[in-house]
């Protein structure tokens, strides 16, 4: 039985991405697509690129998403892999899927869905998928519609057509391996010759030399394009959901269909409203009087309208008064969730010497109340 790695062995998420600690979300980003370039198996020769380059998505895919993160930061290994299945960890990722592909059509119709988070493995080749962290507030996740974002993927270089070499020369094939990218070496062991292939060292595996590189590409064959994509938001988005945009990620240069986009909302925290899934949750602020003796309020909705709540009398501090379908609209159109206006009975502390009187009369009265039983 081959040797499972342990949680011990693991590198550090952030070793591998070469990152500080402190990496902000943009700088994780950054780090992990120029990793996940280099070593993406499609380019790169190197033996190990597949394991490489599952331990660079790994490592993002933990640390850009940030429950995850604030786990590992706490616990490590140990922690994240006992909170999440290494399935869980890769969902969005699809590593089964991007080898081989080609760069194929960009305009692919949008297909927009939720929850959706994992796909049939079909066998067939796909480019990687690209992920888009969408900042909202509270008032765009309510009102949803549509957002424009950039999209930067890397596409077949135009001026060398992908070859890397400057336009009007070609790459010629290596001399040290005749072009087949390995280089043999024999010696002969106890009467038997050995023969061990490895990767020539001249040209590093391609077999192709380039003398004159594009200097559009430098001649890595490719370049990044951002695309200003249109997406639609649906109306009740939330935290740790996902849009899925089908086959607008990467391309891929062998004859499959590109990768997905993934959208994952992120929603900013909001000055008054707190959210609970579909329904909402602000305060206000009530003066003792108008909670014993009950009390209309006006409170401003998410959408700015003006809503009138009763507060009946004899009302609590801390008290959610419900006012129906005033909250975040339900996905797929289902209607909305509630607010709830939740009671802050205030204690007066500046007390005029008139009051100050009514309420030591109102002791009194309290004092003189019969008593039940
Ligand atoms: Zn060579
Ligand atoms: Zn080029």
């Amino acid at each position: 039985m081959g040797k499972v790695p342990t949680t011990e062995t693991k590198r550090d998420y952030y070793e591998i991405l070469g990152v500080d600690r402190s990496a902000t979300r943009d700088q994780l980003k950054q780090a992990y697509r120029q990793l996940a370039l280099k070593y993406h198996p499609d380019r790169s020769k190197d033996p190990d690129a597949t394991a490489k380059f599952r331990e660079i998505a790994e490592a993002y895919a933990v640390l850009s998403d940030d429950a995850k993160r604030h786990e590992y930061d706490a616990t490590g290994h140990a922690g994240v892999s006992e909170r999440w299945s290494a399935e869980d960890l890769m969902r969005d990722f699809q590593f089964g899927d991007f080898f081989g592909g080609r760069f194929g059509d960009l305009s692919g119709a949008f297909g927009d869905f939720f929850g959706q988070r994992t796909r049939p493995r079909s066998g067939v080749s796909r480019g990687v998928d690209l992920r888009y962290d969408l900042d909202l507030t509270l008032e765009e996740a309510a009102k949803g519609g549509e957002r424009e974002i950039p999209i930067t993927r890397s596409e077949k270089c135009a001026p060398c057509a992908g070859s890397g070499a400057k336009p009007g020369t070609k790459p010629k094939p290596c001399s040290d391996c005749a072009g087949t990218g390995q280089t043999q070496h024999a010696k002969t062991s106890k009467g038997m010759r050995m023969v061990t292939l490895t990767t020539c060292s001249r040209c590093h595996g391609r077999g192709q030399l380039i003398e004159a590189p594009c200097t559009t590409c430098q001649g890595n064959g490719y370049e990044f394009v951002t695309h200003r994509l249109k997406v639609q938001i649906p109306p009740g988005v939330d935290d740790g959901m996902m849009v899925r945009l089908a086959r607008q990620g990467e391309p891929n240069a062998n004859g499959g269909s590109p990768g997905d986009l993934l959208i994952r909302p992120h929603l900013r925290p909001h000055s008054s409203f707190d959210r609970h899934g579909d329904d909402l949750y602000m305060v206000k602020k009530v003066t003792f009087p108008e909670a014993a003796l009950g009390t209309e309020i006006s409170v401003m909705g998410l959408g700015g309208e003006a809503l009138r709540v009763t507060v009946p009398a004899g009302t609590q501090s801390g008290t959610a008064l419900r006012l129906s379908g005033k909250g975040m609209p339900r996905l797929g159109g289902k209607g909305k969730g509630d607010l709830f206006v939740v009671t802050e009975v205030r204690t007066p502390t500046d007390l005029t010497p008139r009051q100050r009187k009514l309420l030591e009369e109102f002791t009194n009265a309290e004092a003189e109340r019969p008593k039940e039983g």
